[in-house]
This record gives C-alpha cells, sequence and structure tokens, in this order.
C-alpha cells in the first residue's frame, strides 16, 4: 500500500453506526472534550454570551489547550440528564461531531471492536462509506 492510499484499510468497505441516543460518550468516567477557539466562539455565539465569558465559565485549561469542563461525575458540563441530550448539539465541538471515527478507533479491527463494546451505536446501523470515514478521522486528532 502506498503512502495515503486508503484503498486497503481493512475498513474500505464502511463500517456501521447509528448513535442510539443512549448518552453514553457523553458521561461516565472523566475525560476530555478538546475544544479550539473557532468552536468555544461557535458554542458561545449559541448560547448568546461573549466567547471569554464562555471560556471561563464552560472550560478549563490543559496545558496550551481547553476541554470543556465536566460534573464530579464525570458527565459532560452540556449533557442534560433529563433529558439525555446535548444541550448544544447544533454546535457541538469536532471531536463529538466525529465520533466514532478517530483515528484511535480505527488503527485495527480490534479498536474498531473496542468502540462497538463502549459505544451500542456502533458497529451497527447506517453504512459510512470510506470517504466519509476519512474526513471525519482526518478532522481530529485523537
Ligand atoms: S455512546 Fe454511541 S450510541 Fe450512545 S450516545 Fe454516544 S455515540 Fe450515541
Amino acid at each position: 500500500m502506498t503512502k495515503g492510499d486508503s484503498s486497503e484499510l481493512w475498513y474500505k468497505d464502511g463500517l456501521k453506526f447509528s448513535c442510539s441516543g443512549c448518552g453514553d460518550c457523553c458521561t461516565g468516567a472523566p475525560g476530555f472534550v478538546w475544544v479550539d477557539q473557532s468552536e468555544t466562539q461557535a458554542i458561545a455565539d449559541s448560547l448568546g454570551i461573549p466567547r471569554e465569558d464562555f471560556e471561563d465559565q464552560y472550560t478549563r485549561k490543559i496545558g496550551l489547550r481547553r476541554s470543556l469542563k465536566e460534573f464530579s461525575n464525570g458527565d459532560c458540563v452540556f449533557f442534560d440528564n433529563e433529558t439525555r441530550k446535548c444541550e448544544v448539539y447544533g454546535s457541538r465541538p469536532r471531536q463529538c461531531k466525529t465520533w466514532p471515527f478517530w483515528d484511535s478507533n480505527l488503527r485495527t479491527p480490534e479498536d474498531w471492536e473496542r468502540t462497538c463494546e463502549e459505544c451500542p451505536g456502533s458497529g451497527t446501523g447506517k453504512l459510512h462509506q470510506l470517504v466519509e470515514i476519512e474526513d471525519r478521522r482526518k478532522s481530529v486528532k485523537i
């Protein structure tokens, strides 16, 4: 396989994913939802507040980067526990939009199997074509 040739990727025939809306990926064990300035701006705009206020209130600095804050139980700060929905879904960060087609989930079939065990929507439902998977995989480095 030549470098950049995607025709021999193990998932070249596509992968299935349809979100069931369980909310598991937004809750539970602590983690990071990385946001850059364009993403904090987009969410701040959707909330109608200045970006600086948004960053102070809803994000934390980790080294040079920023991540969304979490509640003490690990749930994302924008996860509504009653509706089990994201409160900023329309302007959600790239990391959330591209799930589950992250590099770390696609390296090997075993990585994808692990992802399917963690996320009930992965491995079922709509078949996503290689071009879309690769678009999503390349737009975040996770
Ligand atoms: S864990 Fe998977 S099925 Fe559940 S909300 Fe997240 S993406 Fe959807």
